[in-house]
């Protein structure tokens, strides 16, 4: 709320609405809300949180101008943060590299290496193929030297997580069956927990970064918290958030009006946070599905990303397999990777689903959310 009365202040009062508007103000310091324009009758009692860049012109001096954040610049962010990720502890890394640095690697080093992915989520499957591949590769090329197998083992790893996937998020505007253009709508899914909210919060700040205009809509109705939050994030970067006044509101109707919101204004991106709640397979499917539904109606859906915490596990990889099947993800967002030595749930959760990671959250911090590459992903693990 603060936030929109400074930006409100910031931008001034426009002559012709002097005293509305001043009053409205004066209400608000006092503690009042004033009411928000209505911007939708849609079912859900939508609201629109009033973004700092729809405001109107400034013509009176301006006080306070609250300083929209300036995200950092997506590129090369995921090299600034190998060092976070290479400080996780990652067995991948150090225990990896302690096994290599030995002269001969005998039977016991081969077993250690293979208990070492294991337990770093890489998956049974994986870890055998790259054992395999390894200990053939060693043998044929007859590599003794440890610095020779690290790199034998970095390549390995590297095509383990495939480089050759396409990891690219679907952003651009699409043309609707009308001729008229759409935004692209990303529908974010996930167990509650896992760092939804978080992660729409961070996308919205890299789609700034690169220029785009986006809308929020934060159809996870069933937490009173997450709209806030979400709110929040946008308002830093200048960015609307499409919400319901009302706790337990239909989230399809806030995701819909979020889309149609998203349309109106010309908008290049709708993002779209939804609550995960851990219910049955048919009730979550009952929810995904409406909310997909509606959404259509109105633009196509161009990326699910289903956001999982890399710290759970084959936990995390069940969740995986059940959205998976109800929701159609098109992409994954692995979160909390800077907590955990399990960098390899990477490469399981890709095999598992036939489905690209295609961002990973490295922290709590704002711009903490990385394109997800292979190669650096792969460097981050073993460290410099
Ligand atoms: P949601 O319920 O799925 O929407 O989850 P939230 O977005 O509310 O996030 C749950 C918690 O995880 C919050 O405390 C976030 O700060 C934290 N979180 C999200 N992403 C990351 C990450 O990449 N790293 C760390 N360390 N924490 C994260």
């Amino acid at each position: 709320m603060n936030h929109t009365l400074d930006l409100l202040l910031a931008v001034g009062l426009p002559t012709l609405a002097v005293l509305g508007t001043a009053a409205a103000l004066v209400a608000r310091r006092r503690g009042k809300a004033p009411e928000l324009p209505p911007e939708s009758t849609g079912p859900a009692d939508v609201v629109t949180e009033a973004p700092a860049v729809d405001a109107p012109v400034p013509e009176a001096p301006i006080a306070e101008a609250p300083a929209l954040d300036v995200p950092e610049p997506v590129i090369g962010r995921l090299a600034r943060l190998r060092g976070r990720l290479a400080r996780s502890g990652s067995p991948l890394g150090a225990r990896l590299l302690a096994v290599l640095s030995r002269d001969h690697l005998t039977d016991d080093d081969w077993d250690e290496l293979e208990e070492t992915l294991l337990l770093a989520d890489v998956g049974p499957g994986p870890t055998g193929e790259l054992i395999d591949a390894l200990r053939r590769r060693v043998r044929v090329e007859g590599i003794r030297e440890p610095a020779a197998v690290r790199a034998v083992l970095r390549e390995q790893l590297i095509a383990l997580v495939d480089p050759a996937l396409d990891r690219s998020l679907v952003t651009a505007p699409v043309i609707g069956a009308d001729g008229a253009p759409r935004p692209a709508v990303v529908l974010v899914v996930g167990v509650n927990g896992t760092g939804k909210t978080t992660t729409v919060g961070k996308l919205a700040r890299v789609l700034v970064a690169e220029g785009h205009t986006v809308v929020l809509g934060a159809a996870d109705t069933f937490r009173a918290a997450a709209a806030d939050q979400l709110a929040t994030w946008g308002a830093r970067v200048g960015v609307r958030t499409v919400r319901s006044d009302r706790e337990g509101a239909d989230p399809a109707a806030v995701a819909f009006d979020a889309v149609r919101s998203g349309c109106e204004t010309g908008a290049d991106v709708v993002l779209v946070d939804t609550a995960g709640r851990l219910q049955n397979k048919a009730g979550l499917m009952d929810e995904l599905g409406k909310i997909t539904r509606v959404i259509a109606r109105e633009a196509p859906l161009s990326e699910v990303l289903l956001v999982l915490d890399a710290t759970t596990g084959q936990n995390g990889l069940n969740q995986a397999r059940v959205f998976a099947e109800v929701a159609g993800v098109t992409g994954i967002v692995l979160t909390k990777l800077d907590g955990t030595a399990k960098g390899g749930i990477v490469v399981a959760v890709q095999r598992e689903l036939g489905v690209p990671v295609k961002l990973i959250g490295l922290g709590e911090g704002p711009d903490d959310l990385a394109p997800f590459d292979a190669e650096d992903f792969v460097d981050g693990l073993l460290g410099d």
